[in-house]
């Protein structure tokens, strides 16, 4: 059912009132390619949760909700089990489901937003993990050719927060198979003050619902609830830079974080640069940068997606004017 008009402001975590032409809910492989060849010529966006997604006008084309469901269990060897899910899984509720279950990988996962479809499309990670550390396979329907094939680790090209389907936008993905332990599962508990959390808890043997537990806890500290203030998670990707770059930037700054990814290669947070560029909590007109994660731009209410996204362009080019650094986007802009 093809419906006109639709504001897709509940349909996206910033919160912003625009309308698509038109829209269509598919809760079904079935329902997905009568509407793909329904709408062959048409401006199509595929959504899933909308939490990574920032829309500045309307949608002048058919809005296709991924609303696909179902889960399960594949096979099972000693330690592994494959668990297969559908597009349309809430990936948080599927994050308890295999919890439940015992099943061990994706914890450190805890609370990401979004649609289990679209967790290969940036490749979603945290607190130490990645979606490629856990991925065994993905149905993808390509929408030009109508074949429907299905892609392996290496076929969809993961790196950070990157991979095959965000820069191929012909590629949808129905469904994503992982491998998740349900023996011998190595807990990573080493990332973002998660051992310190443990600690003040007295757990000394963490199990995967206490690193959930944590993880959870510190998201909500440090993170804005999209319920209540529309945000898309982190705007800007953490930059790459050489090690002359840095040592440029530590000429300056000389308390300037950074990891070491080789022995060139150097990430530097993108909270860290707009932080020391004094933007942190600069609020506009109902719009601004999040006060406690600078990497977080927000809607306080009734902003423009527009206004948020030239926000954006400023931070970016005071970014490059002091640190001589390009920060690259995050979110997907319409
Ligand atoms: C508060 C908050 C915290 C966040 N924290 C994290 C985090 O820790 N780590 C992280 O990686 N991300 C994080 N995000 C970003 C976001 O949650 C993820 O990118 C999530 O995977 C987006 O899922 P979605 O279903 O909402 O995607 P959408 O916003 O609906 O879509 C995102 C893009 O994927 C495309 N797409 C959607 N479904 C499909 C599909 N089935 N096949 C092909 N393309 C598709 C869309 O067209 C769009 O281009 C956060 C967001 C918020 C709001």
């Amino acid at each position: 059912m093809i419906k006109k008009n639709i504001s897709l402001k509940k349909y996206n975590s910033f919160n912003i009132d625009v309308n698509a032409k038109e829209f269509v809910e598919v809760n079904s492989k079935d329902e997905l390619i009568e509407i793909a060849n329904r709408t062959k010529d048409k401006n199509v966006l595929y959504l899933g949760g909308g939490s990574n997604i920032l829309f500045t006008r309307d949608f002048d084309g058919i809005v296709i909700h991924l609303n696909i469901k179902g889960v399960q269990f594949e096979k099972t060897n000693s330690d592994e089990t494959v668990v297969q899910a559908n597009a349309g899984e809430n990936w948080n509720n599927f994050v308890e489901f295999c919890i439940k279950n015992n099943l061990g990988g994706i914890e450190n996962l805890s609370m990401i937003p979004g649609n289990v479809g679209s967790a290969p499309v940036q490749n979603i990670g945290a607190y130490g993990v990645e979606l490629k550390d856990v991925f065994l396979t993905c149905e993808v329907f390509n929408k030009n050719d109508f074949s429907i094939k299905t892609y392996n680790l290496e076929d969809c090209k993961f790196d950070y927060r990157n991979s095959i389907f965000k820069e191929n936008k012909n590629l949808i993905i129905l469904s994503v198979r992982l491998k998740l332990k349900n023996k011998n599962h190595k807990i990573n508990s080493s990332y973002g003050g998660i051992n310190d959390e443990l600690k003040k808890l007295k757990i000394s043997k963490p199990t995967i619902k206490d690193i959930s537990n944590v993880v959870c806890s510190i998201r909500k500290r440090k993170l804005p609830d999209p319920k209540k203030i529309g945000n898309a998670g982190s705007f800007f990707k953490n930059p790459v830079v050489k090690k002359d770059k840095l040592e440029w930037i530590k000429k300056y700054f000389n308390d300037v974080p950074s990891y070491k990814l080789d022995d060139k290669n150097y990430k530097i947070p993108a909270a860290w640069l707009i932080e020391s560029a004094g933007l942190k909590g600069k609020e506009l007109d109902g719009f601004g940068i999040h006060k406690t994660q600078p990497l977080v731009l927000v809607n306080y209410g009734g902003a423009k997606g527009d206004d948020i996204y030239k926000l954006s362009l400023s931070i970016k080019e005071i970014i490059f004017k002091i640190f001589k650094i390009e920060l690259e986007t995050e979110v997907n802009i319409i």
